[in-house]
């Protein structure tokens, strides 16, 4: 039976000497492993097609609980990420979660669009890696049904006071008087968070899709919000990516650069 789909490759493996085996990212299906025979032995149309994130519309066939590529048909490539290490490592941090979350069979629309659309903001050079990095973290948290209690104080349920904590491990807020008041352990990892960190947190999760990225905020800001969402992502799904300690090592490599010129 052929089946059709548009997909986004979000990882590749070399198997025997010319077939390779891509995993791709449907709406439909969910992330689904297809083997591409004769992959490196052509360079025909498919080859573009089945690279690291290309974006393109899948032709293939299941045979023996295995999907076959019968075709396929290039709509976009992210160039922009390719050009740049930094951007690369990121977008690999992004598939990387990917892969660990959804799985065959699930529908993935949502996160098919935030995926498409952070690897196109991210391309254009449209906004920061830093920026783009937070937004995917804390929207597919939320897409992922791990939302945390972003309304107000878990205790008291104020919406905003003129101290509030994020709570990571707790995935909730506190106001100033109920984490002076907390009867759990000390250790609980928290950060106290600003108006706009807040504001924007909520923002993130609960914006209409196409607009996730609209807003502005100022460097401080998005420091806090990039230690909040990577921290509790790391927390949520209880595990450490490889991509991104990477990607960090890229951002540590940059700025020892950029510090190396000024000097
Ligand atoms: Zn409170």
């Amino acid at each position: 039976m052929l089946m059709t789909a548009m997909g986004l490759v979000i990882a590749e493996r070399n198997y025997g000497e010319n077939d390779k085996f891509i995993d791709v990212l449907t709406a439909e299906y969910g992330v689904i492993e297809i083997c591409v025979k004769g992959a490196r032995k052509i360079l025909g149309k498919s080859n573009s097609s089945t690279q690291l994130f290309a974006y393109a519309k899948f032709c293939f066939s299941k045979r023996n609980d295995r999907y076959y590529l019968n075709s396929s048909e290039l709509v976009r490539v992210f160039y922009g990420i390719r050009l740049d290490i930094k951007k690369l490592a990121l977008a690999e941090y992004f598939a990387e979660i990917v892969r660990y979350c959804v799985t065959t069979g699930q529908t993935a629309k949502d996160i098919m669009s935030l995926l498409l659309n952070s690897l196109h903001f991210l391309s254009e050079d449209l906004r920061t890696c830093e920026f783009i990095k937070s937004v995917f973290e804390m929207r597919f948290m939320s897409e992922t049904g791990l939302l945390p209690q972003l309304i107000g104080c878990r205790d008291c349920y104020k919406y905003e006071a003129d101290e509030m904590y994020f709570m990571v491990d707790l995935c909730c807020l506190l106001c100033g008087e109920h984490f002076e008041r907390r009867d759990f352990e000390e250790n609980y990892y928290h950060i106290r968070v600003s108006k706009t960190v807040l504001h924007t947190l909520r923002f993130i999760c609960l914006a209409e899709m196409k607009r996730i990225f609209n807003f502005h905020i100022g460097e401080t800001a998005l420091e806090q919000l990039n230690e909040i969402t990577e921290k509790y992502i790391i927390s949520r799904l209880n595990r450490n990516f490889k991509a991104l300690e990477f990607y960090k090592q890229v951002c540590d490599r940059n700025d020892l650069m950029a510090a190396e010129e000024k000097s």
